[in-house]
Order: C-alpha cells, then sequence, then structure tokens
C-alpha cells in the first residue's frame, strides 16, 4: 500500500524528521515488482534501517523500504556453509543467529546497525573483517526490467566500503537477498586489532571462540560509539583517507605521531578521527542540539531537533579544516539525500 506525506523520522538513526512523499514496504520480490510497477516515473529510493543516511529534504518521489526477511540453507559440507538471509533482516540479529549455530565468519561484524540488504553495498567491515570475507552472491531486482538478476563476489568490485552498487550500478538495482560462506569447524578467528586481544584479556578468556569474540566487540563498540537509540547518528560520517605515500612522508616531518595503516597500490590508510580530533573539533556541540560526538570524532551527532543540512554544513567545515590543516581530503561515509 502507497502511504503519502510520510514521516521518515523513525526509520533513519539521525533521527532527522523529513517527509516522503509516497512510502511502502515490500515483503518479498513479488510485492516489490508489484510497487514497481505503481511507482511510474517517479524518483525511487530504497531504505534498509536507515543507519547510512543522513535526510537533508523531503522527498519528493516513493520511498520503499525492504522487508522481506527469513533465513535459508543452500549449500552444506562438513567445513562450510552457505547461508541466505532475507535483505530486510536485522544484520545483528542475523549475525547473533550464525553465532548460535557455530557458524564463523561474522563474528568480528557484530552489533553494526542496519540490515543484511545494505551490508555489500558499501561492504560494511570493522575490526579487520569486511563482508567481502565471507560474501558468496546476492540476488537483485533490476529497477528498469523488473528482472531478477545474481551477482557474484567478482561482480560486484569490493572496496573500503564501495561496491559497484554504490559506483556504476548506483539506483539501478534493490538487493533482495545476500549470501555467506561461513565455517562450521576450524573458525579463522581474527583477533589481530588490539583492542579484541585486551578486551579478551579483560573478559579472562585465553582461548577464544566465535562467541567471546562478537562478544568482546560488542563490549568494545558499546563503550566507543554512541547507541543511536538514545543519539542520533549515522556511524563513522568520514571514511579513513587513502593517501599516497609522499603525502604521509611530508605529514610525519610535522606530526611524527600521525597513526598510518598499509593499503593496497603503494598507499596508505590515515585515520580520520584523529585528523578531525588534532583539528580541534572532538565535543563541539552547538546550542546543544549536535555536534561532534566526545568519545569519538568521527561520529558526527544530532542530540535534539537538528535538521540534516545543519549536519551536512558541519560536515563541509570539518572537510574545510582537515583539508587546510593536513591537505587531506575527507570523503563522507554516510549517504547523502
Ligand atoms: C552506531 C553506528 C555504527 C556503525 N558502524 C559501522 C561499522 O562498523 N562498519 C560499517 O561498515 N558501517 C557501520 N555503520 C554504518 C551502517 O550501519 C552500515 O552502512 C549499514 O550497512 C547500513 O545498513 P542500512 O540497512 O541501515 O542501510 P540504509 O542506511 O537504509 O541504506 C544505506 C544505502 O544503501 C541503500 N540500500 C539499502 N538497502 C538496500 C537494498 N536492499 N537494495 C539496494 N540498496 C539498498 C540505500 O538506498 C542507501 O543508499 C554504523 C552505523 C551506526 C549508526
Amino acid at each position: 500500500m502507497l502511504r503519502t506525506n510520510t514521516s521518515l523520522k523513525p526509520y533513519n538513526t539521525f533521527d532527522i524528521e523529513v517527509f516522503a512523499e509516497y512510502y511502502a514496504e515490500f515483503d518479498s520480490v513479488t510485492s516489490l515488482t508489484q510497487l514497481l510497477h505503481k511507482r511510474k516515473d517517479r524518483p525511487l529510493f530504497i531504505l534498509g534501517g536507515g543507519s547510512n543516511i543522513l535526510f537533508t529534504q523531503n522527498y519528493n518521489g516513493l520511498v520503499l523500504k525492504n522487508e522481506i526477511l527469513g533465513l535459508k540453507t543452500i549449500e552444506e559440507n562438513s567445513n562450510s556453509v552457505v547461508i541466505e538471509a532475507g535483505a530486510g533482516m536485522n544484520w545483528h540479529s542475523f549475525v547473533l543467529s550464525c553465532i548460535e549455530k557455530n557458524f564463523g565468519g561474522l563474528e568480528n561484524l557484530s552489533l553494526i546497525p542496519g540490515n543484511v540488504g545494505a551490508s555489500p553495498m558499501q561492504n560494511i567491515g570493522a575490526y579487520g573483517v569486511e563482508i567481502k570475507d565471507v560474501f558468496e552472491y546476492l540476488d537483485a531486482v533490476h529497477i528498469a526490467t523488473g528482472k531478477v538478476q545474481r551477482f557474484y563476489k567478482a561482480d560486484c568490485a569490493f572496496g573500503y566500503r564501495e561496491s559497484i552498487f554504490k559506483r556504476t550500478l548506483k539506483d539501478k538495482y534493490i538487493i533482495c537477498h545476500v549470501a555467506f560462506r561461513l565455517s562450521k569447524i576450524k573458525h579463522d578467528l581474527n583477533t589481530s586489532y588490539g583492542a579484541i586481544e585486551s578486551e579478551l584479556e579483560k573478559m579472562k578468556i585465553t582461548n577464544p571462540n566465535i562467541r567471546d569474540v562478537s562478544n568482546a566487540v560488542i563490549a568494545i563498540r558499546q563503550s566507543k560509539l554512541p547507541d543511536p537509540n538514545k543519539i542520533g547518528n549515522a556511524g563513522s560520517f568520514f571514511k579513513n583517507p587513502v593517501v599516497p605515500k609522499n603525502n604521509l612522508t611530508n605529514l610525519l616531518e610535522k606530526y611524527p605521531n600521525i597513526p598510518h595503516y598499509p593499503a593496497p597500490n603503494d598507499k596508505v590508510k590515515l585515520a580520520a578521527g584523529w585528523l578531525i580530533e588534532q583539528a580541534g573539533w572532538k565535543g563541539k556541540t552547538y546550542d546543544g542540539r549536535y555536534g561532534v560526538h566526545a568519545k569519538q570524532a568521527l561520529v558526527l551527532v544530532n542530540y535534539k531537533n537538528t535538521t540534516g543540512q545543519e549536519i551536512l554544513n558541519l560536515s563541509n567545515e570539518i572537510i574545510a579544516d582537515v583539508k587546510f590543516k593536513f591537505d587531506v581530503t575527507l570523503e563522507r561515509e554516510v549517504n547523502i539525500l
């Protein structure tokens, strides 16, 4: 059913009030294709959990919210299993259900907000793991023809917070199901991130299993990141910038402590949070309504009654200031609408 003039405030973790001219939900490929027929030539926006979006204005068009649920075992052998999940399923619930069955590979991605369907969009990642590491395929409806098409890993052009669905295929497909290959025995635990190691030590765990790693990640995230149910936010607002090695040499002369990590193609990844904090933005607030989070400079927050435009303006100021002070260009991770 198409609803008109619908508030999107309950559907975005930034808690921004904007209205959709038309709004509907779909829970199957069939109901989606029926809605696409009713779309006419209206602009179309697909909504998952709304945790990676900043709405800056009302949406004049049709917003379709993905509610496709369900889990299916596609393939299983003694070492691994391929599980297909409905795109509308909550990501963390999906991760927990896999851990419950002792299926490994997603534990480092615990507590990331949002739904399964958006996970390939930006190749979600945390604590040394990205979904490309366990991704098998996705099925998506081609908006122009209504046909379902399967994409394997090689088709998706996954990169750091990137995929083909954010680039050449942007706004062309609606992801309906995503499948992951998970381990059943001999889980390849990734605890190389220092914070995970020290959290496990704190928990007095010397021989961790996938549930322990998940619990450690949950504890770290809860201590560092604002809970979107309490403070409006969309997680990291900016990507960590990847720069040529020469740029790092210049930066190291001025800032010998600048954190940096190796990146592909002879480049280095810098920590956007460090740059923003050094530039003096961490914890800044404006009329007590919005600002930069006090514990994590990468996260912009809406304390109350903020407009998306105000958050966008703040992000522009931060980008300009970091460019001025470090000659590094920050890119937004959050989708602006
Ligand atoms: C507190 C917090 C912490 C976070 N931590 C992380 C983190 O550690 N790592 C990380 O990678 N991200 C993180 N994020 C960002 C966010 O959780 C992820 O990007 C998540 O995958 C977004 O899912 P969503 O369903 O909310 O997508 P939405 O915000 O609803 O949509 C995001 C984009 O994907 C498109 N989209 C959504 N679903 C579909 C679909 N089925 N088909 C086609 N297009 C679709 C939308 O149109 C939009 O462009 C965090 C966010 C918050 C609030």
